[in-house]
């Protein structure tokens, strides 16, 4: 059920499914959100420093009212905030704002050349301080996994990348997967666009779900990690709805042959 969690390197587990709230701004609707996904079994929320909200995810989890080790938070260092000081000083806002002593997981938003290896140093040591968990990339291909590699201490135990049937990126999960890092899927959904797609549309049919819940389940089933967003009740209850279906082989290749390797983001750029 979605109470399913994945062992990430570092010894610690992430829940394989979670809540996005990217471009929640409205507060009110972000604790609604945050409150009917817990109900729904969610625990993991994933926000960002880029996204403005963290402060009304602190509220929204403080609302809840449970104990601090029944939910996982992730956030992201912006990409203004990279170097070492900076994102010490950062992640110590970001906290504040959380209203957390920790982060579960802090993840670098972007790779951008400048400071590369600071802000990792700097993401080993809030680890070693106890102030996030667990540390990991976005957005980082393998040109970027093999630099850092080379000066990093530890590696990122997750990878948070742009993955839909659109990007199924399967080449770069297997590289993830072959380092023990976990890939973590954004806009799993494809933001949306995909819901149309005549394999996906036949195959929800044929098992009574929507297109969605196929979606989320191909990526269940890839054994890779996931955060719909969705600020609706029935639709964050559907999203969390896919653990009573199962998708044949060969339907899951149905899907996977959907890649079209088209990129809701840019693609990131090297660094070096
Ligand atoms: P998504 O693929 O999760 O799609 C979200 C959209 O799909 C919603 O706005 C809604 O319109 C629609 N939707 C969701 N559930 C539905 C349902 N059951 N039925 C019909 N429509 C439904 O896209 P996303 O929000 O871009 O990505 C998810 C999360 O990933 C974000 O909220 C954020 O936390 C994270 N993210 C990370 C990065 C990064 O660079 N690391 C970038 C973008 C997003």
């Amino acid at each position: 059920n979605i109470g399913s969690r994945i062992k990430l390197a570092d010894g610690h587990t992430m829940p394989q499914e979670g809540l996005g709230v990217y471009r929640m701004t409205d507060e009110e609707q972000l604790i609604k959100s945050v409150k009917s996904a817990y109900d729904d079994g969610y625990r993991l929320f994933d926000t960002a420093q880029m996204y403005g909200n963290e402060a009304a995810v602190g509220k929204a989890i403080k609302d809840l009212h449970v104990n601090r080790d029944d939910i996982f938070v992730t956030t992201k260092v912006a990409e203004d905030n990279q170097g070492y000081d900076q994102t010490i000083a950062s992640v110590e806002e970001s906290l504040k704002k959380l209203q957390l002593d920790y982060v579960d997981l802090l993840l670098v938003h972007w790779p951008i050349h400048t400071h590369f290896f600071e802000t990792w140093r700097a993401f080993e040591s809030l680890k070693e301080q106890g102030l996030v968990k667990s540390i990991g990339t976005s957005n980082y291909g393998m040109l970027h996994l093999q630099y850092l590699a080379t000066k990093a201490n530890e590696m990122p135990v997750v990878n948070q990348l742009e993955v839909h049937p659109y990007l199924s990126q399967q080449a770069m999960v297997d590289f993830d997967r072959e380092n023990h890092i976990v890939t973590q899927a954004w806009a799993p959904l494809g933001r949306g666009r995909i819901f149309d797609d005549p394999v996906i549309v036949k195959i929800a049919n044929q098992h009574g779900k929507s297109a969605a819940q196929v979606i989320l389940r191909w990526h269940f089933q890839r054994g890779d990690a996931f955060i719909p967003k969705s600020v609706h009740p029935e639709r964050i209850r559907q999203n969390a709805d896919i653990y009573d279906f199962e998708l044949s082989s060969d339907e899951m290749k149905l899907v996977d042959g959907l890649n079209r390797n088209t990129r809701i983001s840019q693609e990131p750029e090297m660094v070096y």
